[in-house]
């Protein structure tokens, strides 16, 4: 047995079974496509900031010979999730998020397995990485033949589809590595047709910047615009995913990916009033806690904004008294958004005692836009 087939018995003994092995070499072929998206800023911000890093892994471990690149399935079907919460408003949570942080899932798994190697094989030098690494993870799964790319820019498997989490370990084994996979994508469109905000385009060329999975993150202040086709999402989007013919009739991802009856569906009425010390017992050890109560408060606030029930407006009120001029900026908006009559009436109360510029200034810009 060689040392690729080794790898890959152990990384089955542990439940990877979607391994694929690079050399590590400068991907030179990156560079354009990166600096390009780079000029139309259509970068998210939250990559690695030097280019150098993105396209040579030996920057990050000089010794690498090989990437060892790994992903496992997170589907879960609807059908087999029974809880039986339905609030009347409820917020959309990416499946991404649903179960345990796949972070902290992919890392046990990685360390798992090179423990296994080094039993066998001695000391090896290794570093791995989900998500937040310097490399660019979508395209060494496809080098790996992981899978390939589809025009919703999602790395598609044969058996999972594009559910699939991804990570990557450098180390310093020559293992003998693959060839990567031919593109299948069925290249119907229906993932650009779908997106609501316009973030895909024809030629797998794909905004971050427009991507509701991006705006859910951000710190930024969102666009009008963009806020409206926000919907009720509270963190990351599925659409582009959920319309691709790869992703009918999946393989099912692992049960530690299974929603808690908070991450599914949850009811934006009572996210509004979550204090600290509930959101991190909540959704401390989810992905969606990495950006904290806050954000995702104001995500809440979009929600029930574009519900499109006035009845709503009682609760969105209150947070025009918010400590954090974020969230009455976007308390404002939402008030303006669900009523512009009564909205406005709110709004000239409250700027009989704002004092913040900040919000002054865009209370008034609602009224330009809005109004
Ligand atoms: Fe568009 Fe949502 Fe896909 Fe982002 S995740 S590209 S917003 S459909
Ligand atoms: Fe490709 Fe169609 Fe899937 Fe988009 S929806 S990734 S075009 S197969």
């Amino acid at each position: 047995m060689n040392l690729k087939e080794k790898t890959i018995k152990y990384a089955k003994s542990i439940g990877i079974d979607l391994i694929g092995f690079v050399k590590s070499e400068v991907f030179e072929d990156l560079r354009e496509r990166i600096n390009s998206r780079k000029e139309k800023d259509y970068l998210s911000g939250f990559e690695e900031k030097d280019i150098e890093k993105r396209i040579d892994p030996q920057l990050t471990m000089k010794d690498a010979k090989t990437i060892i690149v790994v992903g496992v399935p997170y589907y879960i079907h609807e059908n087999n999730i029974n809880h039986d919460t339905n609030p009347e408003f409820y917020g959309k949570i990416s499946r991404s998020s649903w179960g345990k942080d796949y972070h902290v899932v992919l890392k046990e798994k990685m360390k798992k397995l090179m423990e296994l190697m080094q039993e066998e094989l001695g000391k090896i030098k290794y570093r791995f990485f989900v998500d937040t690494g310097p490399l660019v993870d979508r395209h060494l799964a496809y080098k790996a033949g992981i899978g390939w790319y589809g025009k919703n820019n999602c790395i598609i498997t044969e058996n999972y589809g594009s559910w699939v989490f991804i990570g990557y370990i450098l180390c310093d084994l020559e293992i003998e590595t693959e060839n990567h996979e031919e593109n299948r994508c069925a290249k119907c469109n229906k993932c650009i047709d779908a997106c609501p905000t316009g973030a895909l385009m024809d030629n797998y060329e794909y905004n971050a910047k427009r991507c509701i999975s991006f705006l859910t993150q951000t710190k930024e202040d969102i666009s009008y615009q963009l806020r409206e086709k926000m919907g009720n999402s509270l963190y990351g989007c599925d659409v582009c995913q959920l319309v691709c013919p790869h992703n009918v009739n999946v393989e099912g991802g692992y049960d530690e990916f299974f929603p808690e009856e908070h991450n599914y569906r949850p009811n934006l009425l009572e996210l509004l009033q979550l204090s600290n010390k509930q959101f991190k017992k909540k959704y401390g050890d989810i992905a969606l806690g990495w950006r904290g109560n806050k954000v995702l408060k104001r995500n809440t606030i979009i929600a029930l904004g574009n519900s499109g029930d006035i009845k709503v407006l009682d609760h969105i009120k209150k947070y025009l008294e918010d400590s954090s001029p974020m969230i009455r900026k976007y308390a404002a908006w939402a008030a303006i958004r669900l009523d512009k009559v009564r909205g406005k009436k709110l709004l000239e109360e409250h700027l009989k005692k704002e004092k913040d510029p900040q919000v002054i200034s865009e209370i008034k810009k609602l009224y330009k836009y809005y109004l």
